[in-house]
């Protein structure tokens, strides 16, 4: 394959962007960066440095000046510094608190610059929230995913039950509820779909029908066959 393009892959918490976007980085070869992986990553940083209390309230300024000294990577498993926090960062305590935390300017304006030094050079396919609207907003492919919200918290459920972690189906549910509700409506690149973008409502579909539904698409589009 020659061309190469930037695939953005924004959608609703827990559609599958990632393992979608797995998936056509293995049939692509290009690289996958989760920006979500970041934003949580930063989560845990906040909240191992104590600057997030139990109802959720950021102190910012303390966080501010300590992420000067915060490096993460994806490398493909995100790091901070030289520890993998590839398992720590999918908890629960990360998940309950990564919303409010990239609802910062600050935050996003590091993450945003993180994201698109990987980008630099296109054959990367990168999921998340505003990755087609705000860090790539000139990527020649956008897919916006979206799922029944039942759906997706039983997939999600049931991978964090065979993870081994202890949660409820209804925990998880309202989680997803809660992140969809604060993502969409954050004052700053909040979710929503690119006016150019192709929307995957994979709800009734397997992954492999998925990957047809996208071979199809690269090929009537860009006529790259993969
Ligand atoms: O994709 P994932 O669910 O791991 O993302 C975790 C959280 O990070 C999301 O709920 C959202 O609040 C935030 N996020 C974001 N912008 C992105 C990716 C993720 O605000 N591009």
């Amino acid at each position: 394959m020659s061309r190469k393009i930037i695939i953005a892959i924004d959608g609703y918490s827990s559609t599958g962007k990632s393992t979608f976007a797995k998936l056509i980085s293995d049939r692509t070869g290009y690289l996958h960066l989760d920006s979500g992986a970041v934003y949580r990553a930063v989560t845990l940083f906040a909240l191992r440095g104590g600057w997030i209390d139990a109802e959720n309230n950021i102190d910012q300024k303390a966080l501010r000046s300590a992420m000067r000294q915060l490096r993460v990577s994806l490398r493909p498993d995100t790091y901070i510094n030289e520890e993998n926090v590839e398992g720590l960062i999918r908890q629960m305590d990360v998940s309950n608190a990564v919303s409010p935390v990239s609802a910062i300017g600050f935050v996003r304006e590091y993450v945003d610059k993180l994201l698109r030094r990987y980008g630099k050079k296109g054959g990367i396919v990168m999921d998340g929230r505003d990755i087609g609207t705000n860090v790539f907003p000139d990527a020649q492919l956008k897919i916006f995913m979206t799922a029944d919200a039942k759906v997706r918290a039983q997939r999600r459920y049931d991978e964090m039950i065979e993870g081994g972690k202890q949660v409820t189906f209804e925990e998880v549910m309202q989680n997803i509820l809660d992140r969809d509700e604060k993502d969409t409506h954050r004052e700053i690149s909040p979710l929503r779909q690119a006016e150019d973008a192709i929307v995957l409502d994979n709800t009734d579909m397997t992954l492999e029908e998925e990957m047809v539904w996208f071979k199809d698409l690269m090929h009537t589009r860009f006529g790259i066959d993969i």
